[in-house]
């Protein structure tokens, strides 16, 4: 919850970020300024700066330090380096404040001719926003072959699930429809699914589906106006707000709000844009609109609303167009100061042609912190998948391994490259790469896998093989905590 000076102000950390960063937060920072609202703004920086200064994580202390301090943050975005060096600073600041939901709305805008101007599209995207591969858990299995964990817990599909439901409780909203690849992934994906259709049914008054991700995205483009509110993991939500904020003119127009049980960072869903830096022609209404949200989770409803009838009635005259409208070239174009300007000339007066919507504060889910979210009755270990990397193939690698499980409770069942049965062979063209999933289940299918079994096999393996590392099959109530490989009996 935000925290409050004594004399009433309350606290924000502002980071204006990298590129575009500082003119987007300058114009949100003057428009709340001129609204009224009483902000102490504690200016902190991360990213490109901070790494420049040999700070690796990209967020320094006194920056962790203010946010442990204000609990509330506005921030431009800060840029990553793609393909190499360190691991982003955004993702960084999301994770160690344990923002878990990433609010991600678009709505048509006046102004804003888009192919879909006139169908209403007022959509939410719900992402959870610190598990998944975005966790980027990687390691190189070989030095051809590398991974990237995908960890999903049940908790945090409990806490994105029932946040998306509140968000659509606090807007007044219809419908939450969950997004997930669990036809695939059927245990991580399958989590948010499963979790989705349980909780579901605490929220009566919403309506609610299930969607796979692809058609969604199908839907998504072909009829966006079905969509209200839609929850989903974290690579897929960071994907398809990217499409989502295309429908209603682009980046420009899609802001955010990370949301989690002690700390709340507001910021566009844009990156820092960096051939647009400096030049004072971006659109600041991401920022702008992140900063509304920010005013509406501070409790300052009149204010929001203040601030978004003074965007949209500026946007509706049409006269200041920035250039992702009109094209930069285009005379027309205003620079972002200037539309900055019009907006807080607009405050006070209000539009006609668009419902600013009402909001209740959301009821933020508390869940406990035990760390224990599952408990079975029954789990049991029957096997263990050991991956190995070796320049053998297939019909060479597999009796190898059948001898050196000779005598141990475990036997080959099969190997698997890249997740396709590959040994004993079926019948499978498959190109085989360096880093093999050798399975190994119990010989009594019946039984409990000793440690000292395994601890026995990994040494014998070892002795021929380099091995990366080893998955165990368990069963949580009877139920498989694996999935079989493709073309696996
Ligand atoms: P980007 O910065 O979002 O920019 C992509 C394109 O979106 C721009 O070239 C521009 O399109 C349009 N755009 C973005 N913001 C706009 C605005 N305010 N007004 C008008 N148009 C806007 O994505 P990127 O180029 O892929 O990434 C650049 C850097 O940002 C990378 O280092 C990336 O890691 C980082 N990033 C940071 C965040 C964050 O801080 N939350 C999020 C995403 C990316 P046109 O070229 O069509 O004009």
């Amino acid at each position: 919850m935000p925290v409050k000076t004594a004399d009433g102000k309350t606290l924000v950390t502002l980071i204006p970020g990298d590129g575009i960063g500082p003119e987007c937060v300058e114009s949100a920072r003057r428009i709340i300024d001129a609204a009224g609202v009483k902000i102490e703004w504690e200016v902190r920086h991360a990213g490109e700066s901070v790494f420049k200064q040999g700070v690796p994580s990209g967020v320094p202390q006194d920056t962790i330090e203010s946010i442990r301090k204000t609990r509330l943050v506005l921030k431009g975005p800060l840029g990553t380096p793609v393909g190499y060096g360190e691991k982003s600073a955004n993702v960084t600041l999301r994770k160690l404040f344990e923002t878990f939901a990433n609010i991600r709305p678009v709505r048509e805008l006046p102004g804003v001719k888009t192919p879909y101007s006139g169908r209403g599209i007022d959509l939410v995207v719900v992402r959870e926003n610190v598990e998944d591969l975005y966790a980027g858990i990687e390691h190189m299995q070989s030095p051809g072959v590398a991974q990237c964990l995908k960890l999903i817990s049940r908790k945090g599909c409990e806490k994105i699930v029932r946040l998306a439901f509140e968000f659509a409780r606090s807007e007044g909203r219809k419908s939450v429809a969950c997004a997930t690849k669990s036809n695939i992934m059927k245990l991580t994906e399958g989590m948010l699914k499963r979790t989705f259709e349980e909780v579901a049914k605490e929220y009566p008054d919403i309506q609610s589906w299930h969607v796979i991700i692809d058609n969604c995205c199908h839907q998504l483009v072909k009829k966006p106006e079905q969509f209200d509110v839609i929850v989903t993991t974290n690579m897929n939500g960071d994907i398809m707000s990217d499409l989502t904020s295309a429908l209603v003119g682009g980046l420009g127009f899609a802001p955010s709000a990370n949301l989690g049980n002690e700390v709340a960072i507001f910021e566009a869903v844009h990156g820092s844009a960096p051939k647009y830096a400096g030049k004072n022609v971006i659109n600041p209404t991401a920022v702008i609109g992140s900063a509304i949200m920010m005013l509406r989770y501070m409790g300052e409803f009149d204010a929001a609303a203040a601030v978004e009838h003074a965007l949209i009635v500026t946007m509706e005259s049409g006269q200041h167009p920035t250039g992702d409208i009109v094209g930069y070239d285009n005379p027309k174009a205003t620079t972002t100061t200037a539309f900055t300007d019009a907006i807080i000339a607009n405050l006070g007066k209000k539009t006609a042609n668009y419902a600013v919507r009402s909001h209740k504060p959301i009821k933020m889910p508390e869940l406990p912190s035990d760390p224990v979210s599952v408990r079975p009755k029954q789990r049991r270990v029957l096997g263990a998948d050991i991956f190995v990397e070796t320049h053998l193939l297939p019909a060479e690698l597999g009796p190898k391994l059948e001898a050196l499980a000779e005598g141990n409770a475990l036997k080959l069942k099969m190997i698997s490259n890249r997740g396709t049965q590959v040994y004993p062979a079926k019948g499978a063209i498959t190109d085989c790469v360096d880093q093999y999933r050798c399975r190994f289940v119990l010989r009594e299918a019946a039984g409990e896998l000793a440690e000292a079994s395994l601890m026995d096999l990994l040494n014998k393996v070892a002795g021929s093989f380099r091995w990366m590392h080893v998955e165990k099959l368990q069963e949580f109530d009877g139920q498989p905590g694996y999935t079989k490989a493709q073309g696996e009996d």
